[in-house]
This record gives structure tokens, sequence and C-alpha cells, in this order.
């Protein structure tokens, strides 16, 4: 019998990864023994950085990225177009001797002075005070970002405005989850733990895409311009065979993932899984999950490399929540959990029952919150891309609600029916902390279709667009959880005032909150029509389009739970509602014009050019048939592009919007009757199957 020879070492590192962090790890060599205390203690324990070491870090970063081969660095953050934001500055400045010296110092890593006139501040800063301060966040390391070899020094930053006002989407991002800390520490004193340690919101967002072959961009102005398709008919054969997901991947789109990956690992980001999607030329790539802050830049990051990899690899990437029409759109599947201060994950059913009954708290103050603030929930994933991918038959509906589980439910439903009861899988169950039993690792089944879905040991929130940044919705998961934990501590706290024993004031309260939200739990089909019936008449709120959806955020109680956490002010919260109604406002108008001019200038003159053709080709019956169907297209083309032209000029996105569609109707059929070599633009079928 053949013996397996044993390699005596195995590789068990990734060599380059994090190459390209200013570490922890990487600080030690660089700095002296105090900084480097203090900076790690601020790194791993979120402190405020102490003043006094910002210039001997400047200069260890500043040392480090020039033997990266760094000019420039810059102050990276997120500005509220949903990009990222950077300007470069060089390290050197004139020495006097007609030389050059190489200087960063402590004030320039922590603080920069932008020019914000040209961001969107939906009202917070007039023009005239156009001063925009970024301030660095050490809790998200820098990092050195190579693009076509020139290597630039990245410092994670904040961007707000000369009174502190937030600009961007990083600052409530931190502040959400300080707030959220704050409750988590409040909740492991009531259960007895130590809360010394740090609590924070973990975050795995897992991120879709489409790959097309480059060469099809140059012919597609609707993708250039508006990063999806305004028109396209549906090949025969798309996505009916099922084929695509988890197939084989295609060696050049292997090659592609492959140093998408290692670009990745260079800057840190834990890349994990890479898979083909459900629809043709769509995949997939997940990281680890990392504590959410860092998570959310590095998932900048991720769409950044995406885009820039497979332009070397003669790919476009397309992170539009819906490229083609009639195909599976892209989300990004949000996995949100929050550690402790004890250092365990507080959704993990665990072993003991005092470990459950602080996972079913948490599970109860997340039910009671995304009940009481589901509108809000919805919001921050109302963008025009998403309207198209929320409520289609494949990503989760506009009406929020919870998959638990089987056996979770049934836990929960004998809660509120009156405590002991036996659970579905055996054994005792009852409210008190001591009773709870252990619950399996796994205890819950897999649903697809729920828009908040429990999974093992962390809630997934699958609405979120492809091409959004996690920010926005994990500021509402953030602060909507804080206000659940809040409410289950004022709870008990009350009742253990009144002089109720701990468990009994537990028991009482996880059954009153759990009755009074269970009509957000739904583990059934969220496709189904049963189910829109079904939540209709649970009086569960269901906005089916951005404007609507967006109205939430205007609203005084929706100010008043983000004032009473710290997360936005009432002005800052405006001004979202504001820039975000503004930006979905200018998306159509964009589509609109796009539209127009590919339907008047490129459309409907192949369809009359054909239409003319077959008006030569005589009167036998078929051809004038033929030639009458693509006349009547004619006509519905051109109708549709001048009430296209009408709401442009009106400034109507909905009418846009239906206009739109009517256009797209005409034209899409008529691709199927046009000679295909007269169509001028790429079809579904060419550039969805190159990869
Ligand atoms: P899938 O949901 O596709 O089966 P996984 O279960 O592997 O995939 O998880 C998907 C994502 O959830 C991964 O990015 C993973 O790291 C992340 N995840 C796992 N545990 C947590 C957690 N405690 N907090 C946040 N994200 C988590
Ligand atoms: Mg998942």
């Amino acid at each position: 019998m053949n013996k397996l020879t044993q390699p005596t070492t195995l590789p068990n590192k990734l060599s380059g990864f994090g190459d390209n962090v200013f570490s922890i790890g990487t600080m030690r060599n660089y700095l002296s023994e105090g900084a480097y205390r203090s900076l790690a203690a601020t790194l791993v324990q979120g402190d405020a950085i102490d003043p006094a070491i910002a210039d001997e870090v400047a200069d260890a970063m500043k040392t480090w990225a020039l033997e990266k081969g760094a000019t420039h660095f810059t102050h990276w953050f997120q500005p509220l177009t949903g990009a990222t934001a950077e300007k470069h500055d060089s390290f050197f400045s004139p020495d006097g001797e007609g030389g050059v010296l190489a200087r960063f110092s402590g004030r320039e890593l922590t603080q920069g002075e932008p020019d914000a006139s040209s961001f969107p501040s939906g009202g917070l800063r007039a023009t005239f005070e156009a001063r925009g301060y970024t301030a660095w966040d050490p809790t998200s390391p820098a990092f050195i970002k190579e693009t076509n070899g020139v290597a630039v020094l990245c410092i994670p930053t904040i961007f707000c405005g000369y009174h502190g006002e937030a600009l961007d989407k990083k600052t409530p991002l931190l502040r959400s989850g300080h707030a959220l800390a704050q409750q988590f520490k409040r909740m492991a004193k009531l259960f007895g733990l130590d809360a010394s340690g740090r609590a924070y919101a973990t975050l795995g967002p897992e991120q879709e895409y489409f790959l097309i072959d480059r060469q099809h961009l140059a012919r597609r102005p609707d993708f250039c311009q508006t990063g999806r398709t305004l028109f396209g008919r549906l090949p025969a054969r798309h996505q009916q065979m099922e084929d695509h997901y988890f197939g084989n991947i295609k060696p050049r789109v292997l090659a592609f993932m492959a140093e998408v990956d290692s670009e990745l690992w260079k800057l840190g980001v834990p890349a994990k899984t890479r898979h083909n999607e459900v629809a043709p030329g769509q995949f997939e790539i997940a990281p680890v999950f990392e504590e959410q802050n860092l998570a959310t830049d590095h998932n900048m990051l991720v769409m950044t490399v995406l885009r820039e990899v497979a332009e070397k690899h003669g790919f476009a990437c397309l992170l539009h929540e819906k490229p083609f029409a009639g195909i599976n759109g892209s989300g990004k599947h949000n996995n949100w959990s929050v550690t402790g201060p004890d250092g365990k994950n507080w959704l993990s059913p665990g072993d003991t029952p005092h470990d459950n009954a602080k996972f079913l708290a948490t599970v109860c103050a997340i039910v009671a919150g995304v009940d009481t603030y589901a509108e809000l929930l919805r919001a921050t994933v109302a963008t025009a891309g998403n309207d198209h991918r929320l409520g289609a038959n494949e990503a989760p509906p506009a009406v929020i609600s919870i998959f638990l589980g089987e056996q979770l439910s049934d836990i929960i439903a004998q809660l509120h029916n009156g405590g002991a009861k036996s659970s579905k899988h055996g054994g005792t169950i009852q409210v008190g902390v001591s009773t709870i039993p252990s619950l399996p690792r796994d205890v819950t089944d897999r649903n697809r279709t729920s828009p908040l879905a429990f999974t093992g040991n962390k809630f997934e929130f699958r609405a979120v667009g492809s091409n959004q940044s996690c920010a926005g919705p994990n500021v509402a998961l953030n602060t909507i959880v804080t206000w659940g934990i809040d409410t289950v501590c004022s709870a008990i706290e009350k009742r253990l005032a009144g002089g109720d024993e701990f468990n009994t004031a537990l028991g009482s309260v996880l059954k009153q909150l759990f009755k009074k939200h269970q009509r957000v739990i739904f583990d059934g089909d969220n496709y189904s029509q049963a189910w829109r019936d079904e939540a209709a008449r649970r009086g569960l709120p269901c906005a089916m389009t951005t404007p609507k959806a967006l109205e939430v955020l205007a609203r005084a109680d929706t100010a008043a739970l983000f004032v009473k956490y710290g997360v936005f002010s009432e002005r800052e919260l405006l001004s979202r509602h504001d820039i975000y109604a503004d930006t979905y406002e200018k998306t159509i108008m964009i589509e609109a014009e796009c539209a127009l001019r590919i339907a008047r200038t490129q459309l409907a003159p192949a369809g009359l050019a054909y239409a003319a053709e077959l008006r030569a080709a005589g009167q036998a019956a078929p051809v004038s048939k033929l030639a009458k169907r693509v006349g009547n297209l004619n006509v519905k083309l051109l109708a549709a592009a001048d009430k296209l032209e009408t709401a442009i000029a009106k400034e109507q996105p909905a009418q846009a919007l239906v206009a739109m569609a009517a256009a797209r109707a005409a034209a899409d059929e008529l691709e199927a009757l046009v000679p295909a070599e007269q169509w001028p633009l790429p079809t579904y079928a060419e550039m969805l199957f190159a990869c």
C-alpha cells in the first residue's frame, strides 16, 4: 500500500497578507515602545489617540510609506455620495537649498482641511463656509493603495463641518457603534457579567457583482452613464437552467478572482469565499467578518479593487443592483452581530442557560427594534438602483420582516404563550434564566427570501444593494438595536426596582416584548402573494419606491431616535433625507436623458430603416405583416420618446420612469425583429455569456 508522504513543513501563513497595512504588527518595528503601546491601546480598546504621540506616529508612517514606494498621502473618507474620496499630497517640500525634504507631521496625519464645497451637504453647510475637516480614525489602520504601480498612503478619516456636523458616512457609523456598545455594557451589568471589556458590532458583507467583457462598454452608452442596461431583450437562454450558481469558474474569471484576492490580502482584507452566483456573468466575494467599522472600510476597498482588477483583465465589473432586466440583480448580504463586553458573540446560542438567556434577550431587543423602526431600516436600502431589485422575485421584498427559523420561533411562541412548555425537540423551557435549556448550536434553517434572517449566530440583512456603502444600513441597525436593548434593560430595571427577582423580571419582559412585536416575525415565503396580503393584515409598512421609503427620514420620531443616542442631530438627519431624495431624482433623470438619446439616435433609426427595407421588399402577405409590426413598434417607440422628453422637461421622475418602461418595451420587441447586424447595441446574449 502506498503511504502518503507528509511534507515536513506546510505553509500555513499567507505570505503577503496585510503587507500594505500599517498594522499593529508593522508599527512595532517603527515606533518607540511608549508610542507603540499607546497607539496599540487606541486600536484595540478604541481609546482616543494621545496627541503627544501624533508626530512620532506620523513620522513612522511616513518612513514606512516611503519604503513602500509611496510619494503621497491622502486622507481617505466617505462623503455622502456613497463613494470614497481622496486628495493626494506629497510628503515632499523644498528644503531651501534646491532640494526637497520628506515631512509628515502629526497634524497632517490627524487632521485635514479639504475644500468641501463640492460634496453634497444637504444644506448642512453653505458654500461660503466651505471648509470641511477630515480627522483620522485610528481604529481603521492606514494602508497603501497601489494602482497601476502608483502607491499612495491612505489614512481613513471622518469628514465633518466646522461645527462638527457629520458630512460623511463614517462619523454616524462610529457614533452608532458607540451608542450600541454603551447599551450592551449596561445589559452585561444587568446580567451580572464583567462589563469592563469593549462591546462592538461585527460585520461580514457578502458582495455580488457582474462581469462583462470590457469591449461592450464602448457600444453601450447606458452602461457607461447609468451602470445598467436601459434597453435589451432577454435571450432565449439566461438563468433557467440554474447551472451557473456554484458552477465551474471559467479560467479567465478565476484569474481575475485570484488577483482580486491577492490585492485584497495585501490590504489586509480577509477575502474568503468566491463563487459563481445565480445569473450568468454574476459572482460573489465574501470576507471573514471583522469589527463593523473596519469591515465597512474594507467593503469600500473590495468594490474599488473589483473594478480596477476587472479593467486589467479586460472585464468591466458591474456593481449596479440591476444591470440586466429580467435577470437576477446584485445585493450585499450584510451579516450583522455583536460581540459583548465579555468577548462573546451575543447572537450565538450558548451551552449554558445563562448564555441562552443573554441570547434571547438580544434577539428580543432586535425583534422589538426592527418592528418599531421597520420603515427606517427600509429607508436605508432605498436607492434608484435597488428599486429594481427589492420586491422582484429574487430579492427580499420591501416589507421588512424577520426570519427566526422554526425552533427559535417555537421557543418564542412558548415564551409569550405563557412560559414552561416542551420545546419542539423535547426538554422543558421556562422563562427564567436558570431554566432556559441549552439550545442546539444550529438553531436555524435557511430562508433565502427574508429581508432579515437569523442565520445561527448573526442576522443577515439581505436587502442592501450591491453598490451601496454598508455604513447607512448599519447605522440604522446599530441604532435600532441600541433602542431595543435600552428598552429591554429599562423594563427589567423597572421590575427589579419593584422587587422582582432577576429571572422573573427578565422572563416577563421578554414575554411581553415578544408578544407585542411578534407581527414582524415571519418564517414563510416572503416572495408569495399570500405574505403580501398577510403583511398588510398585520399592518406592516410597505414602501415600494425610494421617494416613499425616504419619507421616514424627515419624520420627527426618527429624528428623536437618532438624537437620543447621539447618532444624528435633527439637521444632520434631514440633510440625509434631502441628499438621498436628490440623488434619486438625479439618477432617474440621467437615465431618462440617456434612454431618450439612445431611443432617438440609435434604436428608432434602426427600426425605421428596417421598416423601409421591408416596404421595398414587396407586398407578399408575410412581408407586409412584418412591415406593419415593425412600423407599429417604431410608432410606439417614438411616442414613448416624446413622453420621455416631456417628463424630462418638466422634471417629473415618476413619469419619466413610466415613459422609459414604454420605450423599452417597444425597443426590446423591435430587437427581436430587426436584423441582428443592424441592431446598434450589444445584446444580452453577447454580454452575458462571455464570462
Ligand atoms: P452564507 O450565509 O453564504 O452561508 P457564511 O455563513 O459563511 O455564509 O457567512 C457569511 C458571512 O457572515 C461571512 O462574511 C462571515 O464571515 C459572516 N459572519 C459569520 N459570523 C459573523 C458574526 N458573528 N458577525 C458578523 N458576520 C459574521
Ligand atoms: Mg449569506
